[in-house]
């Protein structure tokens, strides 16, 4: 079972919010199922591409459901480390610093500690799973027109969890052995997102020679 919902099954069994789950029986299970297992043959190029005959909105919905599991699990294992006294702001490095806003509740960006930022971040890209009328879950209800483009922000979002608990927590992450955990789901987030060109080159630069050495190894 974990090794179907959470595509990379660590030790860590904390999670920061509740994990969303595909319910079984679904289509969708069994794309999550068909993405489990040609990620265990290590082409994560391949393991990335949409499978013949599949539809892409519904694809993207899947990896981006587990990839909110994952970073949730990941982020869940550090927040101990994660305090507004360690980490007063949402920073991925001396040069990038995040001040949330959702663009419909909270228009103006705060400025604010990265666990209340990263608290805010999951609990909209949670609200928006939950979404019916976007991430529908029932077979035969289409798509919205605007999906890839929700999915996008999502992603965009997510990443910058990505980008903090390397920056800023990636000692205690080497401490936890969950390194190796972190760099698996990280370069299957990056190939997934360079696939379909999900996030704009310009906000993955807190990570750019990470990813540069990630995806230089194998194509
Ligand atoms: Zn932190």
């Amino acid at each position: 079972m974990a090794a179907i919902s959470g595509i990379f099954s660590g030790k860590a069994s904390k999670t920061f919010k509740p994990k969303k789950n595909i319910p079984e029986g679904t289509h969708q299970y069994d794309l999550m199922k068909h993405a489990a297992q040609t990620l265990g043959s290590g082409n994560l190029r391949l393991a990335v591409m949409l499978p013949e005959g599949e539809d892409l909105n519904e694809w993207v919905a899947v990896n981006t459901v587990d990839f909110f599991n994952q970073i949730n699990m990941l982020y869940g294992t550090i927040t101990e480390f994660c305090t507004a006294e360690n980490c007063p702001v949402m920073s991925a490095g001396p040069r990038y610093e995040y001040h949330w806003a959702d663009g419909t509740v909270i228009k103006k960006p705060i400025k604010c500690s990265a666990p209340r930022y990263t608290d805010y971040l999951m609990s909209w890209v949670q609200d928006q799973l939950d979404d019916e009328t976007l991430f529908p879950s029932k077979i035969g209800v289409p798509f919205p027109k605007s999906f890839l483009n929700s999915c996008k922000t999502i992603l965009k979002r997510l990443f910058r969890v990505y980008a903090h608990i390397y920056h800023q927590h990636f000692r205690e992450v080497v401490s936890l052995g969950e390194e190796a955990h972190l760099n698996t789901s990280f370069k299957h987030f990056i190939f997934f997102v360079q696939e379909f060109t999900l996030i704009d080159k310009r906000e993955l630069q807190p990570l750019a020679e990470l990813i540069e050495k990630l995806t230089s190894k194998d194509r």
